[in-house]
């Protein structure tokens, strides 16, 4: 019956996803008492088969009544009892239809099933029969859920994204076509308005270009998160090559730039073009959205952090400031406290996104706080070189 088990397992874990959801990870040790009780009746081979699927699996007998869980079905029905009938593990009508289906006709069967509660879920399930035997406790069913919900939200996610890309530009695309029949039609012979619109459409033709290419960067970024990098970087000079290209920002402002090194300089493996990157983007939202003639200070600062070591290049300014409910939604792609403001400063809405992917490429965070009218600090913290 092994052979059959892995059969049924196999053909199930062939439908699995590659990628497990942290959400429903094999956390905890069977909780005493839990599967042991009813490992009983279940091989110790059938079981730990069980336990290492990628999914979450029941095995239940011919009655339907649980035979052995793995820990991740024990993460999704909570109120999992050994010898329980399923009905009573669930109320879901497609599981319950799904395994009786199965267990009469010895059929496999594929349902899909929504698990209510704090957080909503989409599984993919199939139940296969095992046995031609019916002796009750002996292991009838294998029922294998695959948990669709991460998926589902990543796809949901990429829609939005293609969404807002396109939305953001079509406007200066619209500008552009608008100016453009104007040129060719009423302002035709009119060489005052001619100037002062080619000088919106080259503004808006800027903007086009900056989002297309934050939107690359972006995507350059995802395509290497996962390949930590590994030179090692003076977060001093990181922080000199970033400020360097703001001054004429800066000037126009009438702001002042200020740069606090620390010595002895701290060092990060990394990528000292995406650190800089990084730091820049801070060091233009502060000019950007600072107080006009205000001050920008940037500082390396070092120290411990929990049971690591981190180095900071923190960027603050004496502007008006980032309400609070606004702070956790600022990394996100295109959220802006007002659209208006970015759009006037020529931001794309894709900064602090950047930043965020940097940093956590860089196993670093981006820590942000802020009090109304006295001003936003953005750290930008990742954890010091190992040199030994
Ligand atoms: P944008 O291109 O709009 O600047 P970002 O992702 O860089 O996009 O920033 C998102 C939003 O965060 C900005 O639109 C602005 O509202 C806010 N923001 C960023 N930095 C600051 C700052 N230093 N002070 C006040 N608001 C800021």
């Amino acid at each position: 019956m092994l052979d059959r088990l892995k059969d049924a397992a196999s053909k199930a874990v062939a439908s699995a996803r590659d990628r497990l959801p942290a959400a429903v990870q094999p956390s905890s040790p069977p909780a005493e008492g839990h599967t042991s009780a009813h490992s009983t009746e279940v091989s110790s081979g059938m079981a730990s088969l069980v336990d290492v699927l990628p999914d979450a699996a029941l095995l239940l007998d011919s009655s339907l009544r649980l035979v052995h869980a793995n820990g991740l079905a024990r993460d999704l029905f909570v109120t999992l009892r050994p010898r329980q009938h399923i009905s009573l593990t669930s109320r879901n009508p497609d599981l319950i239809a799904a395994v009786t289906e199965a267990s009469t006709s010895r059929r496999r069967v594929l349902f899909e099933l929504h698990v209510r509660g704090p957080i909503e879920r989409r599984l993919e399930g199939a139940a296969t029969t095992l046995t031609g035997e019916n002796n009750d406790g002996a292991p009838d069913l294998l029922v294998v859920l695959q948990d669709l919900s991460e998926r589902d939200a990543v796809a949901r996610m990429r829609v939005e994204f293609v969404a807002n890309a396109s939305h953001e530009l079509r406007t200066p695309l619209a500008s552009l076509s608008g100016f453009i029949e104007t040129l060719r039609g009423p302002a035709k012979d009119d060489p005052v308005a001619r100037e002062k619109f080619l000088a919106i459409m080259a503004e808006q033709a800027t903007r086009m270009s900056s989002l297309i290419d934050d939107l690359l960067l972006l995507s350059r970024l995802e395509m290497r998160a996962h390949l930590p990098p590994t030179a090692l970087v003076d977060l001093n000079l990181v922080m000199s090559d970033a400020v360097k290209p703001l001054a004429g920002i800066a000037a126009n402002n009438k702001a002042t730039i200020t740069c606090l090194p620390r010595k002895p300089a701290p060092r990060v493996r990394g990528d000292h073009d995406e650190l800089v990157q990084a730091v820049q983007n801070l060091a233009q939202n502060a000019l950007k959205y600072g107080r006009k003639s205000g001050t920008v200070t940037l500082s390396v600062t070092a120290g411990a952090s929990g049971r690591s070591s981190t180095a900071s290049i923190n960027v603050a300014d004496d502007g008006p400031g980032i309400a609070p409910e606004h702070l956790p939604r600022l990394t996100e792609r295109f959220y802006r406290v007002s659209n208006a403001a970015s759009r006037d400063k020529g931001g794309t809405g894709l900064g602090l996104a950047i930043v965020k992917h940097i940093a956590s490429r860089h196993q670093g965070r981006l820590e942000i706080t802020s009090a109304l009218g006295q001003g936003s600090t953005f750290s930008l913290q990742l954890p010091l070189a190992d040199e030994n």
